[in-house]
């Protein structure tokens, strides 16, 4: 009979501001674009729409930014977050473990979406283009966790499958999170923990355990 093993935890790991800097590479590129104009520094991001917060800052900056985002080479040429790349290799190799990179692309799509294959392609190869989905909504995608830096993810699934573990990033990280909620402050954390602590909670999966099916 088969060593008794859990199904494999399925992991589901949002791209920009989490695996690719999408801040600084705004923020750089609306610098090199409109040198004179007003800017939030990494420091001062609050909340996940860049555009509002420029918008604030003042109205016609909106457009402004996100002509910078829109742009074509944009997503393509973003930096990875630090350890990220490493750890989604390390978490690719880990027994009874998937993984998949699951991105919201811009209702703007026509640079954004197949940039962000680009990337996944140039920075992890071919066999994470496999792990790609790209969807508007993150709750009806099934996994056990979403490791993800927006502070809110809302769709036509009103409880999804996944726990969403809140991504450390600049627009986020003065925010205080009721528990039981989890945050990854960086590729650095303990990423490994949050995923075994998955483990015990899974379900048997019948076919593995050699029992009958019912
Ligand atoms: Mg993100």
């Amino acid at each position: 009979m088969p060593a008794r093993r859990a199904r494999p935890v399925r992991v589901l790991v949002d791209m920009d501001c989490v695996l690719a800097d999408f801040e600084a590479g705004l923020l750089r590129g609306f610098l090199q674009r409109f040198p004179g104009e007003p800017h939030v520094p990494l420091e001062g991001r609050r909340g996940f729409s860049v555009r509002e917060q420029y918008r604030a800052l003042r109205p016609d900056l909106a457009d402004k930014v996100t002509t910078v985002f829109e742009a074509p080479g944009f997503f393509l040429d973003l930096e990875p977050i630090p350890g990220a790349l490493e750890a989604m290799r390390e978490m690719n190799d880990m027994q009874d473990t998937q993984v998949f990179i699951c991105t919201s692309p811009l209702m703007k799509y026509h640079h954004c979406v197949a940039e962000k294959y680009r990337w996944v392609e140039k920075h992890l190869g071919p066999q994470f283009v496999e792990r790609i989905i790209v969807t508007r909504d993150k709750t009806v995608i099934s996994g056990d966790l979403l490791i993800d830096d927006k502070e809110v993810i809302q769709g036509q699934e009103e409880t999804p499958s996944w726990e969403h573990i809140l991504f450390t990033c600049c627009h986020n990280q003065h925010l205080a999170l009721p528990p039981p909620r989890r945050r990854l402050r960086s590729w650095s954390d303990n990423w490994r923990e949050i995923i075994d602590s998955k483990r015990g909670a899974l379900p048997l999966d019948p076919d593995r355990l050699g029992l009958p099916q019912q």
